[in-house]
């Protein structure tokens, strides 16, 4: 089990004597704790790094309240500044699709979650908003996944665009959006294809559709329990695609969430959802405050 950010500084404060501030003695021991909570919870090292400068800069010398102890004087200051750096989007489930029918392209890696969070989110535009929305399955080479989105689409009650064998990514996504505009959609959404690791192939198929179909939102699905790796593959697609936000999946499991914030340190791209389940309801909006209590512990 991890220890807790808590727990851990109040090990290093016992030992410190009473001053009324923050000494910069205090300071690095209790950052080393900080340091090491935030590796266990999967945060990379160089954001680990820059995020406990920053932090010791703005401790050091600080007033201790009367009522708290210094360590819990400084678990507020790394939660505060936590919430600094995942703050991104101010409202991070609004996401733009006004002028119909709104092309939102989703992206990501085979297994990340993709085509369930296109449901997922489907389902969320559909009831919370009143959208008609319409997905399409652009994954060519598994014609599985394409019944699979099909498969969720009826459980959902949203439409899919009729499977039509041996047409492209780029084709199906001009098809896509001819239907959608025919058919007063407000949305639709491309589901694109996913490898199980970035290359150059899957990189060109997604640049030519997101020229086709010019997004309005391309969200990036990322497993958020592979931590570095996801950060990689966020530079990666944001490098080549331009994504405008991140939906971090199975964040109902038991990782520490620290790639939320080597995410946000590293890429600047918005987190705008989570993934909580399979369920089509486990989709959240992104909130800030839920991610730091989880990478303090
Ligand atoms: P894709 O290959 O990226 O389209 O991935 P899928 O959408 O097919 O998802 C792969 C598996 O992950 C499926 O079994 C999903 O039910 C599961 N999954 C997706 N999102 C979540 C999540 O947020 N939490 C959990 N626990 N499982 C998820």
């Amino acid at each position: 089990m991890f220890e807790n950010l808590s727990e851990r500084l109040g090990g290093v404060f016992d030992r410190l004597t009473k001053q009324g501030a923050l000494s910069a003695e205090d300071v690095k021991a209790a950052l080393r704790e900080v340091r090491v909570a935030l590796l266990e919870a999967d945060v990379s090292l160089p954001v680990a790094r820059d995020f406990v400068k920053a932090v010791e800069a703005k401790a050091t010398g600080q007033a201790v309240t009367k009522s708290v102890t210094p360590g819990q004087q400084v678990v507020k200051i790394v939660h505060d500044a936590l919430i600094d750096v995942l703050r991104g989007a101010e409202d991070p489930g609004a996401l733009k699709i006004d002028n119909p029918p709104a092309p939102i392209l989703m992206v990501g890696l085979q297994g990340s979650g993709k085509t369930t969070t296109t449901a997922k989110l489907a389902r969320r535009l559909k009831e919370r908003e009143k959208k008609r929305v319409l997905m399409a399955s652009l994954d060519t080479n598994r014609p599985a996944a394409m019944e699979q989105l099909a498969i969720l689409g009826t459980q959902i009650g949203v439409d899919t665009l009729p499977i039509v064998k041996g047409e492209s990514a780029v084709q199906i996504a001009r098809r896509a959006k001819q239907q959608a505009t025919l058919g007063g959609y407000d949305v639709y959404m491309l589901d694109t294809a996913g490898r199980l690791h970035i290359d150059e192939v899957l990189m060109d198929e997604v640049q030519a559709v997101r020229d086709v179909a010019k997004p309005r939102e391309t969200l990036l699905v990322v497993d958020g329990l592979t931590g570095q790796d996801a950060v990689n593959v966020a530079t990666e697609f944001d490098a080549k695609v331009g994504i405008s936000g991140v939906v971090l999946t199975r964040m109902d499991g038991d990782g520490r969430g620290g790639a939320a914030l080597s995410m946000r340190a590293v890429t600047g791209k918005p987190i705008r959802f989570v993934g909580l389940g399979e369920k089509m309801d486990a989709l959240e909006t992104f909130e800030a405050e839920r991610i730091a209590g989880r990478i303090l512990g």
